[in-house]
């Protein structure tokens, strides 16, 4: 307790609460440079085509894959920058205030969400996460899509139930091809748990080519799993 207490002054010191986009001090975002941030048009999480609410096609696989996806902004600018900082500095408050503004989003956009939030809030419907592999983990002190998923959780009272473990230290996927990245996740993932979760919301910090989340989707549902959401909180166009 001492010590997280001396770390997060360290880190204060080190890399001050000031916002990305405008140095206002508090916070690493601002609500005024939320605006700067661009809404993620949604798609399907099989094909990747436009799907206004984000479900998967009618005529998308539906076997082993994800149900729907959505995300709340896309990778770019202020949103990148402060994935990447939260990343290189261990900066374990970043990925909570994104929680926080990912559901203001939500509230502020009721009608695009309207599918995703239907599925989160029932009751069936438990919130995991994409876990990181336990070395990476270790390195930056914390993994960042369970930081979120539980900050998320917390605030509309739900639980946060790890249920995959990362068995491959897999590669960075920006910097693979298609296949490369087919390959880099394949497998990657054990299940853990299996108290019967039927529906799952799976939080991911971002959604690149979607090999990690499907991956993990092919996973749950191979463990009696039945209906997948992903929710990343940025996602590249
Ligand atoms: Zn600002
Ligand atoms: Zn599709």
């Amino acid at each position: 307790m001492v010590f997280s207490k001396l770390k997060e002054l360290f880190l204060d010191i080190l890399f001050p609460k000031v916002c990305v986009g405008c140095g206002k001090e508090e916070r690493y975002l601002c609500v005024n440079c939320t605006l700067f941030m661009s809404e993620v048009e949604f798609s399907c999480p099989v094909c990747d085509k436009t799907e206004l609410f984000g479900r998967r096609h009618n005529g998308c696989k539906a076997k082993n894959n994800p149900d729907g996806l959505v995300s709340f902004w896309n990778y770019e600018g202020l949103a990148k920058q402060l994935t990447l900082k939260s990343k290189y500095n261990s900066l374990i408050d970043i990925p909570k205030e994104l929680a926080d503004y990912g559901l203001l989003t939500i509230r502020e956009n009721k009608h695009r969400f309207s599918e995703f939030t239907g599925f989160l809030f029932d009751e069936k419907t438990i919130i995991s996460y994409v876990p990181l592999h336990k070395k990476s983990e270790i390195k930056r002190g914390f993994d960042q899509s369970k930081i979120a998923a539980e900050h998320l959780a917390k605030r509309i009272n739900k639980e946060v139930v790890t249920l995959l473990k990362r068995e491959k230290e897999t590669k960075s996927q920006t910097k693979l091809n298609k296949e490369e990245r087919f390959l880099n996740t394949k497998n990657a993932f054990s299940f853990t748990h299996n108290k019967g979760a039927e529906q799952v919301v799976l939080v991911d910090d971002v959604w690149t080519s979607g090999a990690t989340a499907r991956e993990c989707t092919k996973t749950l549902k191979e463990n009696g799993v039945k209906k997948v959401w992903i929710l990343t909180l940025t996602k590249t166009s």
